[in-house]
């Protein structure tokens, strides 16, 4: 009884912490049978509940113990943005001036979710504007799981939805602010959350983790939890990755190339998807499309071209249109199945980092990035543009 009336604020848990495991064994700490911590788990993630008054199938005295020792709570969120196309994005308070994001892309046969594990990124890949802030600090489980429980929550609620097995948001996609790999301690237990049966009960192929290319995260990952993998490459050879995203200086492309194929001895998934992002002028030649499908020979993939998305200051160039489908073609024609990312909610700077990349810049980043832009010949040096 003790523990009912000594919990000070502090010593609460947030029970968006935990993966179903984590449940199990904090309740079998607090004398609760593991069919409880079940149930426990389905309210939060399939009821989308947060006050344990409403979990009627729980003894009172569980529930008791429960409000003095534990809580359910997402970030909260700051400002939420509407897209002329339906999209949403909302920006999660995380503390301490820092703020990330999830966006919301409804299309005809599914609804994805696209959400942060970072606020702010250390890769400082030069055509990020996450990247431009630089790194705050890695989010905790609950802020992770807590963008999709608020999401759906909030479009559930909207939509006027009741039956729990009626989810709007089908897919996840790890593609927000920073970098997943990074951040592997909280990133695990929420990708175990998203694929439980008594959590979001997605399957691994609706699960996708996205990633700079950090070679030994990724086969913990597959070790792990092997989720669908995309990979960011962006370039077709190691002297012109290692100028726009320096990770590539520390795993270059060949000890990527092996990861990619040792992932896909694990993974339930028979592909990677490699994104591509088009940058004009500088990584989107006919040569480039032509070296790309040397590189990617012996890895069985899917490529997704995103042509850059530009923010303020960014300094770089879009490809033009002609460029973008000569490159896809090039690839389509070597068998690779490309796509082009279609912009959805342009008119909320629904990119990558963009809107809470409007908010701050703290640093002195962005000119350091210029500088580094203007060394590498990527843009022109100052005066001469
Ligand atoms: N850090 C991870 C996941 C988050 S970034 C990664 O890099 O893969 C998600 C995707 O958005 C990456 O492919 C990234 O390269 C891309 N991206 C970053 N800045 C962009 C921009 N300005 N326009 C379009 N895509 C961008
Ligand atoms: Fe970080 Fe990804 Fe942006 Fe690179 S592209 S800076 S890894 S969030």
């Amino acid at each position: 009884m003790a523990e009912l009336e000594n919990a000070s604020a502090s010593e609460r848990v947030n029970l968006l912490d935990f993966d179903l495991e984590g449940i199990r064994s904090w309740c079998a700490e607090h004398g609760e049978k593991p069919f409880r911590a079940t149930q426990l788990a389905r309210w939060i993630h399939r009821f989308c509940v947060d006050d344990f008054d409403a979990m009627t199938n729980l003894a009172k005295s569980f529930r008791a113990k429960l409000k003095n020792l534990a809580y359910i709570k997402a970030p909260e969120v700051i400002t939420e943005r509407r897209s002329a196309d339906g999209t949403r994005k909302w920006l999660f308070d995380v503390g301490a001036g820092n703020a990330v994001e999830a966006v919301f892309i409804p299309e005809d046969d599914r609804g994805t979710l696209c959400i942060s594990t970072q606020a702010g990124c250390a890769m400082g890949c030069l055509f990020c504007s996450t990247g431009k802030q630089g790194f705050n600090r890695n989010l905790k489980t609950s802020e992770i799981v807590g963008q999709l429980w608020w999401a759906e929550r909030e479009l559930r609620r909207e939509a006027g939805v009741t039956d729990p097995n009626d989810r709007i948001i089908s897919n996840v996609v790890l593609m927000g602010m920073g970098e997943p790999l990074q951040n592997l301690s909280a990133v695990i237990p929420a990708l175990k959350t998203f694929l439980d049966d008594n959590g979001y009960g997605l399957s691994r192929r609706r699960v996708t983790v996205s990633t700079s290319g950090l070679v030994n995260q990724i086969d913990k990952l597959g070790a792990e939890v092997p989720v669908a993998l995309a990979v960011s490459l962006h370039a077709p050879d190691d002297e012109l990755r290692d100028k726009i995203m320096p990770v590539n200086r520390k795993h270059p492309l060949a000890d990527l190339m092996a990861a990619c194929r040792r992932y896909l001895r694990v993974a339930p998934r028979d592909f990677i998807t490699f994104e591509y992002l088009l940058l004009g002028g500088v990584n989107d030649s006919p040569e480039q499309a032509r070296a790309l499908i040397r590189l990617v020979r012996s890895v069985p993939c899917k490529f997704n071209l995103i042509p850059f998305n530009p923010f303020p200051d960014s300094d770089l160039k879009q490809p033009r249109r002609e460029d973008v489908l000569a490159f896809a073609k090039i690839l389509n024609d070597a068998g690779i199945v490309t796509t082009v990312r279609k912009t959805r909610g342009d008119d909320i700077a629904a990119a990558c980092g963009q809107l809470a990349g409007e908010v701050k810049d703290k640093t002195r980043r962005a000119e350091r990035l210029l500088a580094q832009k203007r060394a590498f010949g990527i843009v022109p040096a100052a005066g001469q543009e």
